[in-house]
């Protein structure tokens, strides 16, 4: 079997649109004087989608949404000619011819995301050829199902939060995942504002549900040592990336001496970044989404490497890529989850491009035993509410 053709497409988003509360999600540039929307660059209103198809008509299907127009250019100039021709089940050879070709520029960042879409199409491939769901090409299944963790709960006035937070309990979700507002330029006002969130929440769930809050490298060690005692009472099973991805000696005081775990690798990539962060105890939580982290092939070795360590890895952002991973890594316990809803930040818009991504019931999913490759398609009736870039 032999890769025949690369096919990469960036889908924008048309249709409609929320708009988030103002203060909806603390993030990087929070820091700066900046007017006007400053959470601007961290929207997902585009997906790339990447088609690999073999000489005997198998096509895989991968994807990423951080930068997609960017991913796609480094698709179609550096990578496509790397693997045309190639076998898809050298996966091992292929990653590293990708990422040792694209060393000088490549490493981290928008580089690994083009290199993840790849390797996760390449998996769809190796399972579709084997008439197996990619699970059961990595470990197979380690639980009868994955819990998820409802994730929104953005910062917003706190009967809606409320109300919010109780719509995820009737639907059977024993935790979820709560962002704060404010952030170190709010001071001590900001600091009230972003508790009364943490305390609404926990005064819905009361104690048996699992909270976690998450700051989007929105604050900085400073201010997460001087808000993080005032969030111990509330009991949150993690803190989401309290500091920027760069500032690891941060994360590792805080993960140290504060008393919360903390959790981060959403924006790290590859094995040797994540090994940096355990080697540093820079965290209790590994978040790497495998669409950024490298793919399957990358995510593998950091499954391996943090189970020696003893420190789970609950990917970012549920979907299919990482829920696979999960069911076959038995130091992967839970899953994100995106509850389906309009386009607002832009998270839920995989659900908009793709279809067969698993449902949650009472809080689990479960993936098919008997469905070839990821399980995904690309969603063809809502591709009209989308502008290709082809
Ligand atoms: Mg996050």
């Amino acid at each position: 079997m032999k890769i025949k053709s690369v096919r990469t497409r960036v889908l924008q988003w048309t249709g409609k649109t929320v708009p988030p509360a103002q203060n909806f999600c603390t993030n990087p540039s929070d820091a700066l004087f900046e007017r006007g929307d400053n959470m601007g660059s961290f929207r997902f209103h585009e997906w790339l989608v990447c088609e690999i198809e073999t000489d005997d008509g198998i096509v895989g299907l991968g994807n990423a949404a951080l930068a997609p127009q960017i991913a796609k250019q480094i698709i179609d100039l550096y990578l496509t000619s790397l693997i045309v021709g190639e076998d898809p089940f050298d996966n091992e050879y292929l990653w590293q011819k990708m990422y040792r070709r694209t060393m000088a520029w490549g490493r981290k960042g928008i580089g690994m995301v083009a290199i993840s879409a790849v390797d996760i199409a390449l998996w769809d491939i190796m399972g579709k050829a084997s008439a197996k769901p990619v699970f059961k090409l990595l470990g197979g299944r380690t639980k009868e199902c994955i819990p998820v963790y409802a994730s929104k709960l953005y910062s917003q006035p706190l009967d809606q939060l409320s109300e919010e937070a109780q719509s995820y309990l009737d639907q059977g979700f024993n935790m979820m995942k709560m962002r704060f507002g404010w952030g170190p330029k709010d001071g001590p006002e900001g600091v009230t504002r972003n508790i009364e969130l943490v305390r609404t929440l926990r005064e819905v769930v009361g104690d048996e549900v699992d909270i976690m809050v998450e700051a989007y490298m929105g604050w900085n060690l400073d201010y997460a040592k001087r808000i993080i005692p005032k969030l111990q009472p509330f009991n949150p099973r993690w803190l989401e990336e309290p500091v920027i991805p760069d500032d690891i000696a941060g994360y590792a005081e805080l993960n140290n001496n504060s008393g919360i775990p903390i959790s981060g690798g959403e924006h790290e990539f590859t094995l040797f970044g994540f090994k940096q962060l355990l080697d540093a105890g820079a965290v209790s939580v590994i978040q790497y989404d495998n669409n950024r982290v490298g793919g399957f092939t990358a995510a593998q070795k950091i499954n391996a490497l943090a189970e020696a360590y003893q420190v789970p890895v609950i990917p970012h952002a549920g979907q299919m890529h990482n829920y696979h991973l999960t069911m076959s890594n038995l130091n992967c316990p839970i899953s994100e989850f995106f509850p389906v809803h309009d386009v607002e930040i832009g998270n839920e818009l995989f659900y908009y491009v793709f279809k067969g991504d698993s449902t949650p019931v009472d809080g689990m999913i479960d993936l098919d035993d008997d469905k070839p490759g990821l399980g995904l398609e690309i969603a063809e009736d809502n591709l009209k509410d989308f502008t290709i870039i082809e």
